[in-house]
């Protein structure tokens, strides 16, 4: 016979960052019956197939200040939760090409230094350099973010996770939320596939399968996923360390130090939306020839593996977060567009302040559900 209780406070749909970090702030402010509801495994979606990248070097002051609410917290993580989250400041080097996407930097760069970001501009010159190992000759000019960087996706979720369980969060994994109850326009509570559990608060942060679980309470929020693949090589000492996230944003390809190789990859413009997690050796072939063209050296880089992952991608490449209007006690966070990692920590202080107190005090007007409908509303530029 199962254990199961089948009513909570909080009925969290998805284990991934999103989910971990809302279940952990709601149990640090009091509330005692939390439970995360997870199809799978904890943290084995897209959060744990990303590659962990942080940076504040963000087109939209609102993706910036919610990395800089999360920077914080990965600053001090092991006083917090006692785990070593491997966070390297390495830095974020993003090249432009092209005429437009320099023009859009230095706007760009405009906006993070009003927001207190620290971000260089440098010369193709400046960039050779620093970095002798990159071709430059087609470049307008790059930007450097001393304190981007990354951290252990993996190790952050189970943080979160194991804190969260201290507090008293329950952890149903392999539990498929199958239905969402709602009556006379509030949430009653979901249906899984080991039961039903009523509570008056549901929160969607199903990551790539975030509209699908919006359509079950009958929402139509346009979340698509996309498959992005990244490549591991094997020990790579020929170029000096550390090696900052390189972003060749023109063609999407990117490479950082992750040791004692190189993670590489590259997003394919012209695949379409799918589930689809397999590694596809043609598409490998490009992004070694990418990754040839930008570092002539990476030629003698030898590929260890490769896996697919999926991004939630949103018509404006800002996620949607907070409450869905006319449903009520119904909340998402959800469609990260390939920056949901380290927005985590950040979306779950702010979910768990609007489910207790109903406000918060971060601008979540760029990330609403009405957004769509204001013509004159600009998303975020640097997605990747
Ligand atoms: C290759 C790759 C690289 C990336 N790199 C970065 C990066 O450098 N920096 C960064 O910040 N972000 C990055 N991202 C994006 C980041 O991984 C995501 O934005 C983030 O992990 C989203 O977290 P989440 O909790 O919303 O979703 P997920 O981690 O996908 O979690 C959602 C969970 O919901 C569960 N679920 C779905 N439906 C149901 C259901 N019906 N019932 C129960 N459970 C359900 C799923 O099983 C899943 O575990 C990358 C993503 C990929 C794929």
């Amino acid at each position: 016979m199962i254990d199961w209780k089948n009513t909570a406070e909080v009925a969290i749909i998805g284990g991934g960052i999103m989910g971990v970090c809302t279940a952990y702030y709601l149990a640090k402010s009091g509330v005692s019956d939390v439970v995360i509801l997870e199809k799978e495994l904890l943290a084995q979606a897209s959060t744990g197939l990303s590659v962990g990248g942080i940076r504040q070097q963000f087109s939209h002051p609102a993706n910036i200040r919610l990395v800089q609410k999360s920077v914080q917290l990965f600053e001090h993580f092991k006083e917090e939760f006692g785990v070593d989250i491997n966070f390297r400041q390495v830095g974020y080097l993003f090249l432009a090409q092209k005429e437009e996407t320099w023009r859009n930097f230095l706007s760009d760069v405009e906006t993070q230094r009003q927001y207190g970001v620290p971000v260089e501009v440098l010369s193709p010159k400046e960039i050779k350099h620093r970095w002798p190992y990159l071709n430059v000759e087609d470049l307008k000019g790059g930007t450097l973010g001393p304190e981007d960087g990354y951290a252990d996706p993996y190790l952050v979720a189970m943080g979160f996770a194991n804190c969260a369980r201290k507090l008293g969060v329950r952890i149903e994994e392999k539990t498929e939320v199958t239905g969402i109850k709602i009556k006379n326009g509030r949430v009653q509570g979901v249906e899984t596939s080991k039961g039903a559990i009523s509570s008056s608060i549901v929160v969607n942060v199903a990551g790539p399968w975030g509209s699908e679980v919006a359509g079950m309470a009958g929402i139509n929020i346009p979340v698509k996923p996309y498959r992005r693949q990244v490549f591991m090589t094997k020990s790579f000492d020929v170029i000096p360390k550390p090696v900052p996230m390189i972003i060749d944003q023109d063609v999407t390809f990117y490479f950082r130090g992750e040791d004692p190789g190189l993670l590489m990859g590259m997003s394919d413009q012209n695949e379409p939306s799918s589930f689809n997690l397999h590694v596809d050796r043609e598409f490998l072939e490009e992004v070694i020839e990418a990754a040839i063209h930008r570092a002539s050296i990476l030629e003698k880089a030898e590929i260890l593996r490769g896996w697919g992952g999926l991004y939630s991608i949103t018509p404006d490449g800002n996620p949607f977060i907070g409450a869905i209007p006319g449903f009520d006690g119904f909340f998402c966070a959800i469609g990260f567009s390939g920056h949901g990692f380290q927005q985590g920590p950040a979306v779950g202080i702010i979910l768990s302040e609007l489910i207790l107190d109903g406000r918060t005090d971060f601008d979540l007007k760029p990330f609403t559900f009405r957004r769509q409908r204001d013509i004159k509303h600009k998303g975020e530029k640097r997605v990747v």
